[in-house]
């Protein structure tokens, strides 16, 4: 009798793991080949080969990301640019136009900004706190609508469920980069979103040792994502499949941990003398604490505050902290601190990052898995004269 489960921390051990297991092996094993005995393929994509992302251990992987979001199908890719730029690629060319959430990734946001204009592709960005504008934005060549679970770096929270139910009453594809929320604490299929895309660089692989990407949704959309992703060339290594598959399953434990260091850190952040504002959706004084009580099984670890005293400040307190890095990146099991205006978001203007809402003096952090203790004595001790 094959194995029964419905628990997301259960799928992450199970779910596309081989049956019978490969040799015996408890963990799945690293198919290092390039290409495959043929076997009477009739057509091209249906070759196994790394580049068409087919091998046993991209199939396994594919199987428990779809199970993870409840959605019929899913894709990695290479990287998580990889997967949305090969998203995009797919669903919009010449003449297209897209519907953006303003505040995005900043590699997404130099994809949307910087190529898509090159290749006849235009964009419009929409304010999504305000569903009631977006309606003025669509054209007859607008194929699809695009947020984020969470914004980097201000942690802002869109109206997510009007974005889904906006694209089905337009008839247009909605995709949501889910890479901060991760499927434990959102899983956008159940909201009615057609894609979900994932750097799994962050938490999904959260060892901070590869980077990779993921696309999960609609069966459909995902076949034509793959199409395009074998032409474009960004195909997962079986070894980074490999990390990818070992260090997802302990995903569940993970987050939930994340979940509760960060909620207590920004607690206990936003009760310091020496911090002027905290932006985390699981704060009451979050703007979009409420809509992200409804839609999200936890916040995540990902939070960024401002200090009394500007720049100087922040500078002063990352040279003191003795814990976090300062590194870009996030999402690993151990705590990363950066600047964004340094880091994610060098490449946006001082204009643009100024209608964006973020300073310079901005502090993100990506709470790790160590002692929430530690970490806050060791703030503690930073904030100290
Ligand atoms: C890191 C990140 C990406 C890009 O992923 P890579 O794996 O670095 O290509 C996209 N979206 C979000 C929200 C990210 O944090």
């Amino acid at each position: 009798m094959s194995r029964q489960y419905n628990h997301l921390e259960t799928k992450l051990i199970h779910a596309g793991e081989p049956e019978p297991l490969i040799g015996g092996a408890v963990s799945m094993p690293v198919f290092q080949s390039s290409t495959f005995e043929y076997t009477g393929a009739s057509s091209y994509n249906d070759l196994k080969y790394i580049r068409l992302n087919n091998t046993p251990n991209h199939v396994a992987l594919h199987q428990k990301l779809a199970a993870l979001e409840n959605a019929d199908a899913a894709l990695v890719t290479a990287s998580g640019m990889a997967a949305i730029s090969a998203t995009i690629l797919t669903l919009l060319s010449s003449g297209d136009h897209l519907l953006a959430q303003e505040c995005l990734y900043g590699g997404t946001h130099d994809f949307f900004t910087k190529d898509l204009p090159k290749l006849g592709i235009s964009f419009d960005f929409i304010n999504g706190d305000d569903p009631d504008s977006w309606k003025g934005k669509i054209r007859p060549g607008t194929k699809a609508i695009y947020v984020e679970t969470m914004t980097n770096p201000l942690l802002q929270v869109a109206n997510l469920k009007e974005a889904a139910e906006f694209a089905k009453a337009h008839g247009i594809v909605s995709i949501i980069d889910n890479t901060f929320s991760t499927p434990i604490n959102f899983r956008p299929p159940e909201w009615g979103f057609d894609l979900s895309l994932h750097s799994c660089t962050k938490y999904l692989n959260g060892h901070s040792d590869i980077v990779a990407g993921a696309v999960i949704g609609r069966t459909e959309l995902i076949e034509q994502i793959i199409r395009k992703l074998n032409h474009l060339g960004g195909s997962l290594d079986p070894h980074a499949c490999f990390l990818l598959h070992r260090g997802i399953k302990t995903l569940a434990v993970r987050m939930k941990y994340h979940n509760e260091s960060a909620l207590k850190i920004a607690q206990f952040l936003e009760a310091c003398p020496a911090v002027t504002k905290v932006n985390y959706p699981g704060l009451e004084s979050h703007p979009a604490h409420q809509r992200a009580k409804e839609l999200f099984d936890g916040f995540s670890g990902m939070l960024s505050f401002e200090l009394k005293g500007g720049v100087d400040a922040a500078e002063h307190f990352m040279q003191k902290i003795t814990l976090p890095i300062v590194a870009p990146s996030l999402g690993g099991v151990e705590t990363l601190i950066t600047r964004p205006v340094t880091t994610s978001h060098a490449s946006i203007s001082p204009e643009d990052l100024k209608k964006l809402g973020i300073s310079d003096s901005l502090i993100r952090l990506s709470v790790g898995i160590e002692a929430t203790e530690d970490l806050i004595e060791d703030f503690e001790q930073a904030f100290k004269e």
